[in-house]
């Protein structure tokens, strides 16, 4: 299997190629054509596992630039939304789509530029609700919606406010549809029962 398989766009294909990567990894390889396709996935997955461009490659070719929203990452920490942005950049570099990275910690002037432009929204939640509430974060537009490392989100004591988060994204309905890919390296029932409420006849990906 290699990636120009998999369908990803030309734009993404081409960083792909200058990363040097030369094949997929098994848990790219199972859940790019899902995503691809549009289905919900549910991943069990720990980092390390190429599990970041698992969900970037496909997310980035499903978008085009529009200035507003489209693709929406929630991370536990700082650290792992620092380094999910700059993926979205990196793979994303020749798409045109702009990435805005929300945390707290520091002043809000970067990232209100940031939201200006953004078509990705890489984000903790708490600092993500804070710009919802200032008016500067928009879910309307919202396609892909992508929970990341859940099950320390939960440990952190995020959920009501990833619960809230999830609310407010469009739904996926006749009108509508969202997107949502879910990741958590353990799956306890608190956790299962969450990922029922947000997805939608998900696929499984397990490696
Ligand atoms: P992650 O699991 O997302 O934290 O990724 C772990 C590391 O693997 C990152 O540094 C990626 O740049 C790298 N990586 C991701 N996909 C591939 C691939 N298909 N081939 C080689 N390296 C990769």
């Amino acid at each position: 299997m290699s990636f120009t398989d998999l369908g990803l766009s030309e734009a993404v294909l081409q960083a792909v190629t200058e990363s040097g990567y030369e094949n997929p990894t098994p848990i790219q390889a199972k859940a790019i054509p899902l995503i691809l396709e549009g289905k919900d996935v549910i991943g069990a997955s720990q980092t390390g596992t190429g599990k970041t461009a698992a969900f970037a490659l496909p997310s980035l070719s499903k978008i085009k630039p529009l200035g507003k929203p489209q693709i929406l990452v929630l991370e536990p920490t700082r650290e792992l939304a620092h380094q999910v942005a700059e993926q979205f950049e990196h793979y994303g570099k020749h798409t045109g789509c702009k990435v805005a990275l929300l945390h707290g910690g520091v002043g809000y002037g970067r990232q209100d530029e940031q939201m200006k432009v953004a078509d990705i929204v890489v984000a903790t939640p708490g600092r993500l609700i804070d710009h919802f509430y200032r008016a500067t974060m928009r879910f309307g537009k919202i396609e892909i919606l992508i929970l990341d490392e859940v099950d320390r989100m939960l440990d952190m004591g995020f959920l009501p406010i990833v619960r809230k988060i999830v609310s407010l994204c469009p739904w996926n309905t006749e009108e509508t549809s969202r997107q949502t890919l879910f990741f958590s390296a353990t799956m306890p029932p608190a956790i299962q029962g969450f990922a029922q409420w947000c997805l939608k006849d998900p696929e499984e990906v397990e490696i």
